[in-house]
């Protein structure tokens, strides 16, 4: 199936590993130059190779926090007219909310909140001035099922949907669409990390928590980053203009609602 989207540009934030690099590896086998970003310069450029030697397509590295305003200004003087954004950061520590200073909350809402906020900010009208534009927010099944020992991201991202909701609704007229995708648990470094810290503080065995943590899921499995990132690339598809301000799951079945 060709997503129509050849010779468009995207930037992908935080894509030197996991789903953020799921995301631009899929964008550019779809032919989609990508703009990737990470922290990590080492990381970052050997994603980056590996993608341009597999598809062809332009790849540029830029190595920065996205969640400062100057780490976001570097990328958008090297890209300020993107096609495609793809908003993604670090998700903020797991623990419990007594725990948490002020500090805490204002770096968790700055990461998940207001940096893909800025980021729309930034590109949105021109996106509306050339009719076309699709920004995806990598988020978190959290969003729609609160977890537990997660409540920074619980809080911090149900702003971000909240914000979402609203300005979707008055893009897509521009063949704008602005969704967010909704992770559950996928097999990357970050979901190694959370779950080393439930182990360590319940007592558990890794292996153990693990795999008690997959038959949770009625997939029996957690998800893939490749299956995450074709979820992204379909988003991001020519075709998928009538679909705005949506929280699409991706769990393996764990929410148990109809709706
Ligand atoms: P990951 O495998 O740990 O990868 C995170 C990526 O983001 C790395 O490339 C990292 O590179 C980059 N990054 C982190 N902070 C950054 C920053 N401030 N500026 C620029 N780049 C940054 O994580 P993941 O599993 O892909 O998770 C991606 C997002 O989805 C997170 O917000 C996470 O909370 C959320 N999520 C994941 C799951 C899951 O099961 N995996 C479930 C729900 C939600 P550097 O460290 O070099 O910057």
């Amino acid at each position: 199936m060709d997503l129509g989207i050849r010779g468009r540009t995207a930037i992908v934030c935080a894509s030197s590993k996991g789903l953020g690099l799921a995301c631009a590896q899929q964008l550019a086998r779809e032919g989609v130059d990508v703009v990737m970003l990470a922290r990590g310069q080492e990381a970052l450029e050997a994603a980056a190779q590996s993608i341009r030697t597999e598809t062809g397509v332009k790849v540029t590295t830029i190595a920065t926090d996205i969640t400062t305003p100057e780490g976001r200004a570097k990328v958008l003087a090297i890209c300020p007219d993107p096609d495609i954004l793809i908003t993604n950061a670090g998700g903020p520590k797991p623990g419990n909310f007594r725990e948490w200073s002020r500090e805490d909350w204002m770096a968790a809402v700055d990461a998940n909140m207001i940096t893909p906020i800025e980021l729309i900010r930034a590109t949105v009208d021109k996106m509306i001035e050339r009719k076309f534009g699709r920004i995806v927010n990598i988020t978190s099944a959290s969003v729609k099922h609160p977890i537990e020992h997660l409540g920074l991201s619980n809080g911090a991202r149900a702003g971000l949907t909240g914000f979402i909701g609203g300005l979707s609704r008055q893009t897509v007229k521009h063949n704008v669409t602005i969704n967010n995708l909704l992770p559950g648990p996928f097999a990357t470094d970050r979901l190694l990390q959370t779950t080393e810290k439930l182990a360590r503080d319940s007592g558990k065995n890794l292996d153990d928590f693990m795999a008690l943590r997959q038959a949770a899921v009625p997939a029996g499995r957690f998800g893939t980053p490749a299956e995450f990132g074709q979820a992204c690339a379909f988003l991001c598809s020519a075709g998928a203009g009538f679909m705005t301000g949506q929280n699409l799951l991706l769990d393996g079945g764990i929410y148990p609602g109809t709706l």
